[in-house]
């Protein structure tokens, strides 16, 4: 399998005339190319869990998530190559017709357990995820070594202080806690929630930040009826941006994340000079659900 390649992140200048309007300058930090699977965040996320396991000797590494998640695509792939085993916990019940991601990770290897809602939640299976010889990763990665390991995405941004906001999607926050912690003081991290209505994102932030920095701002505006759903406005713009700026993206996050910032540009959000960087992170496995044709990328 190729491998996890990080000389590919590029910063792309964006063409958008919704930004030159308001003289905003802005660019992308294209983590999507890293890798088809392990794509985007979910590969920094679990680089740090990925190295406690072969540290401590672990051969396994287990860990949950729904049909459609990323992380468990990427884990399947990541433990794959780093020589581990791996088992997915996936929400529910066994589904007659398996999405792309169960199937792609069946085939990485990944052993998939299914359960019900109560015990998932409860992150713990009596007889399963509690094996000596195996690495627990908490779903999402959510967890101080995923906010660490998130953290190091700003190594790749140079130099890192000519950005005023930067700019990612929010599912967990995990990867929105390892922005805030190693950004600069004079920096606004703003996340966009592609959960309908989840307050306890920000308890789960803060639970992650190292210092009490308040340089963030989360927005709840940006969901489109909640997790994963979307509409011909979501889509439209998906395909405008793509024609504009060749960059395409997934309808779960960072489609939202890019209509959110064009968005909040529009009503002035960003003072004028502003330069902001928003972070793709990856998720491109997720239009395999779209209809075909929906999507000119
Ligand atoms: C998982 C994922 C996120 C959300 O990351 P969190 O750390 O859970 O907030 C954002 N974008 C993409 C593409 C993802 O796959």
């Amino acid at each position: 399998m190729q491998e996890i390649n990080t000389g590919n992140i590029i910063t792309q200048p964006l063409n958008w005339p919704g930004f030159d309007e308001r003289k905003i300058k802005a660019a992308m930090l294209r983590l999507d190319l890293i890798h088809p699977l392990v794509s985007g965040n979910k590969w920094f996320k679990l680089r740090y869990y990925l190295e406690e396991a072969l540290t401590a000797g672990k051969k396994k590494l287990i860990t949950f998530g729904g049909a459609w998640s990323n992380h468990i695509i990427a884990t399947a792939a990541a433990c794959r190559l780093y020589g581990l085993s791996s088992t997915g916990i996936i929400r529910g019940e066994k589904p007659d017709h398996p999405s792309t991601v169960l199937l792609t990770a069946s085939s990485l290897g990944m052993e998939l357990i299914f359960t019900d809602r109560q015990s998932f939640a409860s992150g713990k299976i009596p007889g399963i995820t509690d094996q000596p010889d195996q690495y627990l990763v908490p779903a999402g990665g959510f967890g101080e070594p995923g906010a660490r390991g998130a953290g190091t995405i700003l190594e790749y941004c140079h130099p890192l202080s000519q950005y005023t906001h930067i700019c990612c999607a929010a599912g967990t926050g995990t990867m929105m806690a390892g922005l805030i912690n190693n950004s600069l003081p004079a920096q606004h991290i703003i996340g966009i929630s592609v959960l309908k209505n989840n307050h306890s994102l920000e308890a789960s932030i803060k639970s992650l930040l190292k210092e009490n920095k308040t340089n963030y701002h989360l927005s709840h505006h940006y969901h489109f009826g909640g997790y994963a759903k979307q509409n011909e406005a979501l889509i439209g713009f998906m395909n405008n941006w793509y024609r504009h700026n060749g960059i395409p993206t997934d309808f779960v996050y960072t489609g939202k994340l890019c209509y959110a910032v064009s968005d909040l540009a529009g009503q002035g959000f960003f003072p004028a000079g502003s330069n902001i960087l928003i972070i793709h992170s990856g998720g491109l496995t997720g239009n395999s659900s779209l209809k075909n044709g929906t999507l000119i990328f």
